[in-house]
């Protein structure tokens, strides 16, 4: 299926807004109706994944839960594996752990500790980068792990928060921005 003519502009304009939910005052940004279609779904793997081949990228993270849709299509793209980064309590394996702090309290993720070969190069994705507490975190169990994150990729950014410059020296590239 061809896709790269899936424009960025097309990708935005399917993000469906939904104000207050889970609680007062979030605009829920919903991509499951660029998940449900065909096209756009083709089309967002393609833009994820921008240049990066099999010489570039070693093995593809995705974030729990939606950056695991993505991921795990962009490895079988790529033709390398996939490694999720989960919430505590949930890899049966020995963890990696690292916390960061929400708004109230803080929450903690995780991922094996043989997840990652030592040096490899790992591409990050998520659904959107917010505050970057979640990121962060991922890219600091990657570390962990003995990896190197090479790029993290974001179908939307709030850019508002300004969730890049928790990123430190990690590329961040991100499809829609609001
Ligand atoms: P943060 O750690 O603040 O960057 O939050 C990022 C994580 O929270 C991602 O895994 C997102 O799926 C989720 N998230 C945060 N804010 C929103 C939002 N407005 N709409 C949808 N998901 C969100």
């Amino acid at each position: 299926m061809a896709s790269n003519d899936v424009t960025l502009e097309e990708l935005e304009a399917a993000i469906r807004n939904v104000p207050d939910f889970p609680q007062e005052g979030i605009q829920f940004k919903d991509i499951t109706p660029v998940l449900g279609n065909a096209r756009l779904l083709d089309g967002s793997i393609s833009h994820l994944l921008g240049e990066h081949t099999a010489d570039t990228v070693n093995v593809v993270a995705g974030i729990d839960a939606r950056g695991f849709i993505f991921g795990a299509a962009m490895a079988r793209e790529l033709g390398v594996g996939f490694v999720p980064i989960r919430k505590k309590g949930k890899l049966p394996w020995q963890t990696h752990e690292e916390s960061y702090d929400l708004e109230y309290g803080s929450n903690t993720i995780a991922i094996h500790t043989d997840a990652v070969t030592n040096g490899h190069r790992v591409l990050l994705v998520d659904d959107l980068l917010a505050t970057g507490g979640t990121a962060a975190a991922a890219a600091n169990l990657v570390a962990k792990a003995g990896g190197r994150v090479v790029e993290s990729v974001f179908f939307i950014e709030l850019g508002f928060l300004d969730g890049r410059a928790k990123m430190g020296d990690v590329p961040v590239r991100a499809l829609v921005k609001y």
